[in-house]
């Protein structure tokens, strides 16, 4: 699925690539993927320019000119891409909008169709339910390249387990599977870690492992493991540098202890025990399960 720095790739792309054009038309394959306020898409973008095209946690948010933005979450297997003209369309595209600079498209497909395209307001408003169409859109949490230490260290304060709390996408929108192992290898803790025990130094450990695996994935375009792939139908690169996520049974890169693999919140988790012990503390209080490593609760 992917993740902030996917997302991030993506939205950077098509800032660069679409936006400042006008649609030309706009060709809907597959109704039941566009949800919000049911305006046909034709008659709500047609002849609107795209103003701006940016990430908020995992979605992509593309503002028009007029009174419209849309809100595009790629889910597992979501791709946008702009396509030339004359381009063959992929199987599973839903939508195309169709652009004013070389008659180039915006293409949304989506094979297993977990991700899905809002209309909304620029405010965002869902209090009109009335006339709502389709899944409603979730509160987006703190962005974890932007979360300060103070924020963290008040979303941190719950009875959660980190890993669990992480995924979670509240308090704090972005990071799945992949970068949640990463980041917590990082930051050297264990994925069971009660929360609220973490002390101030954890908290920036965290945070600065946040900021550092999610800025170098997306220098690296970010991770294809599967169905990703950027703006331009390329792959990411990130997944070359994994330190644990996908490695079980390999060497950890820093310590060289064999990278184990856990269940967390029915989650594949990937993890170095050497480098991210479970404190006895923490271990104790927490009940933790230590023969399967398995929390007794989520
Ligand atoms: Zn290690």
């Amino acid at each position: 699925m992917p993740e902030l720095p996917e997302v991030e790739t993506i939205a950077r792309q098509l800032q660069q690539r679409a936006s400042g054009n006008t649609v030309t038309s706009v060709t809907l394959h597959r109704a039941d993927v566009v949800h919000g306020w049911p305006m046909p898409l034709c008659a709500a973008l047609r002849n609107q320019k795209i103003e701006q095209i940016y990430r908020q946690g995992k979605r992509i948010r593309i503002q028009f000119s007029g009174d419209w933005t849309l809100v595009v979450h790629l889910g597992m297997t979501g791709r946008i891409t702009i396509a030339n003209p004359g381009q063959p369309l992929e199987p599973h595209t839903h939508l195309c909008i169709s652009l004013s600079e070389n008659r180039r498209e915006m293409r949304f497909c989506d094979p297993r169709r977990f991700g899905a395209v809002w209309l909304i307001g620029h405010d965002e408003s869902q209090d009109n339910l009335r006339h709502w169409i389709g899944r409603k859109l979730a509160a987006v949490g703190s962005d974890p390249l932007e979360i300060s230490l103070d924020e963290l260290a008040a979303c941190l304060g719950r009875n959660r387990r980190i890993k669990p709390l992480l995924l979670d996408q509240q308090p704090i929108s972005g990071i799945g599977n992949i970068y949640c192992d990463e980041v917590l290898h990082r930051a050297r803790l264990h994925p069971l870690t009660p929360a609220r025990q973490l002390g101030r130094g954890d908290v920036n450990r965290l945070r600065r492992a946040m900021r550092q695996v999610l800025s170098e994935a997306i220098a690296a375009g970010g991770s294809t493991i599967s169905d990703y792939r950027t703006a331009d139908n390329q792959q990411g690169n990130f997944q070359q540098k994994h330190r644990v996520y996908n490695r079980a049974g390999k060497k950890c890169k820093r310590c060289g202890q064999t990278i184990q693999r856990l269940l967390v919140a029915g989650r594949s988790t990937f993890l170095c025990t050497r480098c991210q012990p479970m404190q006895e503390l923490a271990a104790s209080a927490a009940g933790v399960n230590r023969s399967t490593g398995q929390s007794a609760v989520g």
